[in-house]
């Protein structure tokens, strides 16, 4: 039996792609890719991989992917995006492990045209061959409106159960899930963080202050986040899950209120007493109160002192 490697994001495209090709009696093994701003695997992922028989394999490329974030050849998207670079990086990732899967060729939910720039045609070309598989990428969606890929000219992959789908419209798409069986279509990406422009605010700042790690990339799903200094930042808990998550997955210095009813504030980075004291603002103005007690705690060592609230001029100033 022929075998491909998919590109899977989790989104419908990527998924109508397996399906597509899995009905020409090829097996299919998906490659998640964990960039860090990509949503793990979820549970539809594996209601997905039963209901249509595909295997997922996740696969962490994240420090790979902050090195292509920091300087991408290919340039940005419309927010901090690189697409093209991404694909580029995915798909040489997809190469080192046709032999190990015993594969032959690999597929993506791309379509043509629907993005502005990685979805161009000449794009498609040029990731093609920065990514050295000439010939060996199929895009089930789109094949017919592209040259023909080896595994068809070969006969493995049959032309004609593929697709001609063009541009932004989601309608073939829907109507393919719906053909396929496929109830609650999925969005049609996986949900890239690096879309979403309050997101890269965030990201951004951590570029400009040198601070571009997994570990710091991962802290930014958490909490609201201040830039308080150039050194420090302070993340306040939005809700007791997020609370949580600060307490149990980072070590510092922590600030929260004595009655507890209130955000806890992370200080990440190195802080200074300035810093502690604007934290401690933060924390008063999150718990809704004027003035407040608060337990600063760093290690073992506790410390109680009442604060004001920051203003709200201050807490948008800061705010990223
Ligand atoms: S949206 Fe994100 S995951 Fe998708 S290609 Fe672009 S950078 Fe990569």
């Amino acid at each position: 039996m022929h075998r491909a490697l998919a590109l899977y994001s989790g989104g419908l495209d990527s998924l109508l792609s397996i399906i597509i090709v899995k009905q020409q009696g090829i097996d299919v093994i998906a490659l998640k890719f964990l960039t860090g701003f990509t949503s793990p695997l979820k549970e539809s992922d594996l209601k997905y991989s039963c209901q249509f028989g595909f295997e997922i394999k996740e696969i962490d490329i994240k420090e790979k992917f902050i090195e292509v974030l920091k300087n991408p050849e290919y340039g940005y998207g419309k927010n901090l995006n690189p697409c093209i670079d991404c694909k580029i990086l995915m798909l040489r990732e997809a190469k080192e492990r046709l032999s190990e899967y015993n594969a032959s060729f690999v597929i993506t939910g791309e379509v043509l045209s629907q993005r502005p720039m990685s979805q161009k045609r000449e794009f498609l070309t040029l990731i093609e061959n920065k990514a050295t598989l000439k010939g060996l990428i199929l895009r089930p969606l789109s094949a017919k409106l592209l040259n023909p890929t080896k595994p068809e000219q070969e006969g493995v992959i049959n032309r004609e159960m593929l697709y001609d789908i063009c541009g932004r419209t989601r309608k073939p798409q829907l109507d393919l899930a719906k053909k396929f069986g496929i109830e609650k279509p999925p969005q049609p990406a996986g949900g890239c963080l690096l879309t979403d422009p309050g997101f890269c605010k965030k990201v951004k700042d951590l570029m400009e202050h040198n601070e571009l790690t997994v570990k710091n990339i991962e802290l930014l799903k958490t909490g609201r986040h201040f830039r308080i200094s150039e050194k420090c930042k302070a993340i306040a808990g939005r809700d007791e899950k997020e609370n949580q998550v600060l307490l149990s997955n980072y070590h510092g210095t922590f600030i929260y209120p004595c009655d507890f009813k209130g955000p806890v504030v992370f200080l990440a980075g190195e802080c200074s007493d300035k810093d502690i004291d604007m934290a401690a603002s933060i924390c008063v103005y999150y718990s809704k109160r004027k003035t407040l007690e608060v337990i600063i705690k760093t290690g073992s060592q506790e410390k109680r002192k009442t604060y004001d609230a920051i203003t709200h001029d201050r807490i948008v100033k800061y705010r990223l």
